[in-house]
């Protein structure tokens, strides 16, 4: 079947299950509802066979790539494989069904499940105190800064600015402003590093925070990150350290052991729960002690006889972020992914993670160029300038990996690399996909010396072309329209 919409292959009086008869007496809507609220005509959904919306909607799924059908290598976004008995778990009815507005006595599995997972993130972070609260990174990366800002403010100045590498993910001077202070960029070192030079120079009573992403979006480890901390220290300003990438340091550093005093983490990344198109994210703030009294309440607390509370009574704190206490059904796969691994299975992600990148990059800096030299972590990032000459750009680079059957890295990010593209494997893909994808990788960068055109008409094998993405972006169709696309 091709992908016709439901709505092409509706049949009036089809449907795909028997419901038993009423025994609801009817009556007449208008008696109960406003005016203008009653429908007198017909839903207009679909009326389908079972089998037609069974086939309907995997067919789409095949036509979508994901990374239950193949490698994901998107640079900082971690998409590593997710376990399935982890869907499992968080789909226990226990979980799934229970009312975040349960009296807390009847959720105490569940208040449990949040403090155990809270302990365990704090250890790995080596931090004293977390919420559970915010729902994705960015959102943890504004629940982070407002605490911070909290602090600064009951010390009496919430100081003006905070201090932001080039080097860090796109979501962090956004978060800085929303939290009400100026962004201030400093340029990377030629080791792609902090440049402690250029971070002197922005040391005074303004300074509220410097926020760094570690290992940065080059995938490199800020090897002076104990001098800067110091650094900050000594003008009170503190350490945000954005951890939504933790793939190559669990178990090996503990951020807080480096001077970090406050750090989200990224569930729906580190601790395998699908996201993006597959689920919901959850972005956990983890603090030193000094900054515990300003985070979001209510707090998860076991009391003395071994209860579990909600915890209200916080009178510095910056109040709720979110509608109810966070994405729980996320926290459960979260939980369930740490004690699976354990923590030897944790360091050893890590581990794996930052050899399958350097495995990959060592061939592929062959082919393509390699900005900085230094050893990369869990990701690297290459630059597609080598294809330039003829006439090859990064993104038809991408677009062709597609015909190859492999999703495309992040490309264009970070910014101050041309042409960037940025590779993140995992250590969830075997020895044989990683290199099928250096592979097929250098396979590209002959087709750009002998025939560039099939890079620029790629991808050909894929459901549609190559799509429009300016319009895309300037005139979207959000809706379902009656045209054949
Ligand atoms: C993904 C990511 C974020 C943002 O996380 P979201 O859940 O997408 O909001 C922030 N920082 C880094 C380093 C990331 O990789």
């Amino acid at each position: 079947m091709s992908s016709s919409l439901l709505w092409e292959i509706s049949k009036p009086g089809r449907i795909g299950i028997n419901l038993p008869k009423s025994d609801v007496p009817e009556t007449d809507p208008t008696n109960h509802l406003p005016d203008g609220m009653v429908r007198f005509s017909g839903n207009g959904l679909p009326e389908v066979s079972e089998p037609q919306v069974v086939r309907h909607f995997v067919e789409l799924s095949t036509k979508n790539y994901h990374v239950d059908k193949g490698m994901y290598p998107l640079g900082s976004c971690t998409m590593k494989y997710n376990p399935k008995s982890s869907e499992r778990l968080a789909a226990l009815p226990g979980f799934a069904y229970l009312h975040p507005f349960v009296p807390e006595e009847f959720a105490q599995g569940a208040l449990e499940l949040m403090h155990r997972l809270g302990e365990m993130l704090c250890n790995i972070g080596g931090l004293h105190s977390i919420t559970m609260q915010p729902s994705a990174g960015a959102h943890g990366e504004f629940t982070g800064l407002s605490t911070i800002r909290r602090y600064h403010e009951s010390l009496g100045n919430p100081r003006k600015k905070v201090v932001i590498p080039d080097s860090s993910h796109g979501t962090n001077p956004a978060s800085i402003v929303f939290s009400g202070w100026q962004p201030v960029e400093i340029k990377s070192g030629p080791d792609g590093c902090i440049d402690i030079e250029a971070l002197k120079q922005h040391l005074d009573e303004d300074l509220a925070a410097l926020m760094v992403t570690n290992p940065n979006t080059l995938g490199i480890f800020e090897k002076d990150i104990k001098e800067v901390a110091a650094m900050l220290h000594s003008v009170g300003a503190q350490l945000y350290m954005d951890g939504a990438n933790m793939n190559a340091l669990l178990g090996i550093v503990r951020p807080g052991d480096v001077g970090v005093d406050a750090l989200h983490f990224n569930l729906h990344k580190t601790f395998s729960t699908p996201h993006g198109g597959g689920g919901p994210g959850s972005g956990p703030v983890a603090v030193k002690e000094h900054l515990a009294p300003f985070l979001p309440r209510p707090a998860v607390v076991r009391t003395e006889d071994g209860e579990y509370r909600l915890n209200w009574d916080m009178p510095h704190s910056l109040g709720k972020m979110n509608a109810f206490w966070g994405a729980f059904g996320v926290m459960v796969k979260a939980f369930a992914y740490i004690l699976n691994m354990g923590a030897e299975g944790l360091r050893k992600v890590a581990e794996d993670a930052v050899l399958n990148s350097n495995y990959m990059m060592a061939t592929l800096k062959n082919y393509y160029e390699l900005p900085y030299e230094t050893t990369p972590m869990h990701e690297f990032v290459l630059c597609g300038e080598p294809l330039k000459k003829f006439g090859v750009k990064t993104l038809d680079v991408a677009k062709m990996l597609l015909d190859f059957g492999f999703h495309a890295p992040t490309i264009y990010f970070p910014l101050i690399v041309h042409e960037a593209l940025m590779i993140e494997p995992t250590e969830t893909e075997s020895r044989e996909s990683l290199d099928a994808f250096i592979e097929a990788m250098i396979k590209i960068r002959k087709i750009a010396e002998e025939n560039p055109d099939a890079l620029h008409n790629a991808p050909i094998k894929t459901p549609v072309r190559r799509l429009d993405d300016v319009t895309a972006n300037k005139q979207p169709i959000l809706k379902w329209q009656d045209i054949n696309i």
